[in-house]
């Protein structure tokens, strides 16, 4: 059997693993479909996925069992996180079927310290840094904003004319995504908040959360049908040295990706599934022709990929997560997960 290795992806490409506890609802016993290989190449970095008696290899750059913490998980990306600082672009993503774990990795339970997820952990550590970095002679402008990707229609999480802003055509709004020449994005409208401490910015986080509540009632669906993508930009200059940078960290939760029973959907629904599997999959192949170094990469194939153009390219870094329940009825979307992330279908 092939070893479903993921690709040399040693440049600026990553991708991690984790697995989250066995919780009371999977109404499960047992988390055997899932192991651990423990041979010390591996160590770490392998997750073997259990299916009607085959066993299915993988390899990542890290694999957390479900024993990690947060903190565990953040310690491992705080790097990546400091490197905004620096002048990087920077997109971490959470990848997996509804219910995997991936806002309690990126977002986690806010209210309680240990179980806070990337998001927070990362832009705490952002403005600690920086105010460091600022008796070293450098000055900041942070700037936040927030969106969700809805069906191929953007919506500005942080729009206050409306509550919840729920889509261009309640509001006029047109949301159009440009590059310019200096490799930056900007989407017509969207709201972009100054932002100088941690306190403010989670109170941001707070209103984008009640914003895509609100949408989400308004509209009819659930979050996991949409992405979420959080973005700080960051500029820095250094008056005695004249030394500036500009980074930019991206934190996006992605739709669920799980696959809707064929029969079940139609109309809406329907149309949802196609715009959430194209946008993955566009993900998956930009991602894709990026490590292969291709020549061609179809960035334009979905919101999300050109919304993200100039963050994917380039010295940019990036990170995904796949988040994997370890519940045995799951183990098919498992499956799907992991060779996504590995690509080889
Ligand atoms: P998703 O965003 O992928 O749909 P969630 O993050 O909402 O999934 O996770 C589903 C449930 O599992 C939530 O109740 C969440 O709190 C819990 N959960 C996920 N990951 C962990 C973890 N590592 N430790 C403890 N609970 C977790
Ligand atoms: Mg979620």
């Amino acid at each position: 059997k092939l070893h479903n290795t993921i690709l040399e992806l040693k440049g600026n490409i990553r991708v991690f693993c984790r697995v989250r506890p066995l919780l009371p609802d999977d109404g499960a016993t047992d988390t055997t479909v899932i192991s651990y290989p423990t041979s010390t190449e591996s160590q770490g970095r392998g997750i073997d996925l259990l299916q009607s008696g085959q066993k299915h290899p993988f390899t990542f750059d890290k694999v957390f069992s479900h024993e990690s913490s947060q903190q565990d998980v953040f310690v491992e990306i705080s790097q990546l996180v400091q490197s905004a600082l620096d002048g990087y672009k920077v997109c971490i993503f959470a990848y997996g079927q509804t219910g995997s774990g991936k806002t309690y990795t990126m977002m986690g339970r806010p209210e309680t310290p240990e179980q806070k997820g990337l998001i927070p952990r990362s832009l705490e550590q952002i403005f600690q840094s920086s105010q460091y970095l600022v008796s070293q002679g450098w000055k900041y402008k942070m700037q936040a904003s927030m969106l969700e990707i809805y069906n191929e229609t953007i919506r500005d999480l942080l729009c206050t004319n409306r509550a919840g802003c729920p889509d261009s055509s309640a509001t006029g709004k047109q949301y159009t995504i440009k590059h310019d020449a200096n490799g930056n994005t900007h989407v017509s409208d969207l709201t972009i908040v100054d932002v100088c401490s941690f306190k403010e910015v989670s109170s941001l986080l707070h209103q984008a959360a009640q914003s895509r509540s609100v949408s989400k009632t308004l509209m009819n669906e659930q979050s996991s049908r949409s992405h979420f993508v959080f973005t700080l930009r960051i500029s820095g200059v250094n008056e005695s040295t004249e030394q500036q940078v500009q980074g930019i960290l991206n934190l996006i939760d992605l739709a669920g990706s799980e696959r809707l029973s064929k029969s079940g959907s139609t109309g809406d629904r329907l149309r949802e599934t196609q715009a959430i599997n194209k946008s993955l999959s566009s993900l998956s192949d930009v991602i894709f022709a990026l490590a292969k170094k291709e020549d061609h990469v179809p960035f334009r194939n979905s919101k999300l990929t050109y919304l993200l153009q100039p963050c994917l390219g380039g010295d940019s870094k990036t990170l995904m997560f796949v988040n994997i329940s370890p519940d045995p009825s799951s183990v098919g979307e498992s499956l799907c997960s992991l060779r996504f992330a590995a690509r080889v279908n």
